[in-house]
């Protein structure tokens, strides 16, 4: 990993209008606590080593750069798909389990707790608490732990405990609300390992920093296979934004980089059941942060609702916020059917199953027109086994 010299959010963890920590006070503490231990982290050349090689050894990176040969054919473009469904565990969501952990090692914290809605984060969560030798409560959703049932069971065999949270809609927003008020009573011994780029400051910095390790890679690829270390399309989907993130993180800046991130809108933007945040949200507070937020006119927070348990979220992380806003990144909203018919494709062309999350950034493809020579990188951000009920009832 790179030490970075900038930060991309202020010192008050501000995107533009975006971010900030909305804490109640008894977590201030330990929000300053989080946030020093990080900083001296991260310039921490033994951290650097051992999170690289348990990048490398555990995880199995770099994950490969592919070039998908029959998908680019069919889209007029040369497509590289970057591989987070090979990484142990099936996802993106590894790299940051694995940063957090080591933080959590370093402040002497003996639980974790976490919060999951598709369980790919409670799965990295439980299994990096497992490496660790530490304590693990996930909370999730009563209505996720039915949809996603062997993550479930996996999460209980890596020892740790599952905890259902019935209210609201039994979903990912509820798991947060819960994981957030368990840390206000625990947090002396207690690490917060957030899922997302999401969450009061520094979270939704230290996850993509944690991240970032993808366009880190993807940079040295393109290089590697194309003599040039960037594409003219970077393609990911976004729930919170923590793929998103890293995918991103080192273009920011490189205007020759167009990027385009898909967000989940469900049964249609505007339809009442849709995760479409940055198309139909507006500026709130949420979970520790100002962001866009799905909300009605009296700024209830509205339920989310997509196919794909890990996108509905009514929030999205205050990075991808400003992005948005300013104009930096362009944001299709994908349906469920739109994505469906998009892992389809990818299967039937590749010979790769991708997680539900995934096929909303396969599903953008076809929203583009692409020139011959364009170079696309598409993150697949995890691996579709989890979701094969779902495809098997709408194939
Ligand atoms: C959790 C998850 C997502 C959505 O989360 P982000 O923080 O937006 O990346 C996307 N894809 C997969 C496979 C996931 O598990």
């Amino acid at each position: 990993m790179t030490t970075r010299k900038t930060f991309l959010a202020d010192e008050n963890g501000f995107y533009g209008p975006f971010g900030g920590a909305f804490i109640p006070d008894v977590l201030q503490d330990s929000i300053n606590e989080l946030q020093s231990h990080y900083y001296d982290m991260i310039t921490d050349p033994n951290f650097q080593a051992e999170y690289k090689s348990l990048l490398r050894d555990y995880v199995g990176r770099p994950s490969p750069l592919y070039l998908a040969q029959r998908m680019s054919e069919k889209y007029g473009c040369k497509i590289y798909l970057k591989r987070e469904d090979l990484n142990h565990t099936g996802a993106h969501k590894i790299n940051n389990a694995i940063g957090h952990a080591l933080l959590a090692k370093r402040m002497g914290k003996k639980r974790i707790i976490a919060e999951t809605g598709a369980g790919q984060h409670g799965l990295a969560a439980a299994t990096v608490a497992a490496l660790m030798g530490m304590e693990c409560t996930i909370y999730m959703g009563t209505v996720d732990m039915e949809r996603q049932r062997l993550n479930v069971e996996k999460m209980r065999m890596l020892g740790a405990t599952v905890s259902g949270v019935e209210a609201g809609t039994g979903t990912l927003a509820n798991a947060v609300d819960a994981a957030l008020m368990d840390w206000c009573k625990t947090f002396k011994e207690t690490y917060y390992l957030i899922g997302s780029a999401v969450g009061p400051h520094p979270f939704p910095d230290m996850v993509a920093y944690f991240q970032s390790v993808i366009s880190e890679e993807i940079k040295k690829q393109l290089m590697e296979k194309e003599g040039r270390d960037y594409p003219d399309y970077l393609l990911a989907c976004i729930g919170g934004g923590s793929n998103a993130s890293g995918t991103i993180y080192h273009y920011i800046d490189d205007k020759r980089v167009n990027i385009v991130l898909a967000e989940a809108a469900g049964m249609g933007v505007h339809s009442g059941k849709s995760a479409a945040t940055i198309n139909e949200g507006k500026v709130g507070i949420l979970h520790g942060s100002k962001s866009l937020v799905m909300q009605d006119d009296n700024g209830n927070v509205l339920e989310a609702y997509s196919v794909s348990p890990g996108l509905d979220y009514p929030g999205i992380g205050p990075m991808i916020a400003n992005l948005a806003t300013t104009g930096r990144v362009s944001v299709p909203a994908i349906t469920d059917s739109e994505a469906i018919a998009a892992a389809f494709e990818l299967t039937r062309l590749e010979g790769i199953i991708p997680a539900l999350e995934s096929s909303h950034a396969l599903g953008a493809l076809s929203k583009l027109s692409f020139k011959k020579d364009d170079i696309v990188v598409l993150t697949v951000s995890g691996r579709g086994d989890k979701d094969i009920e779902t495809y098997l009832k709408n194939k």
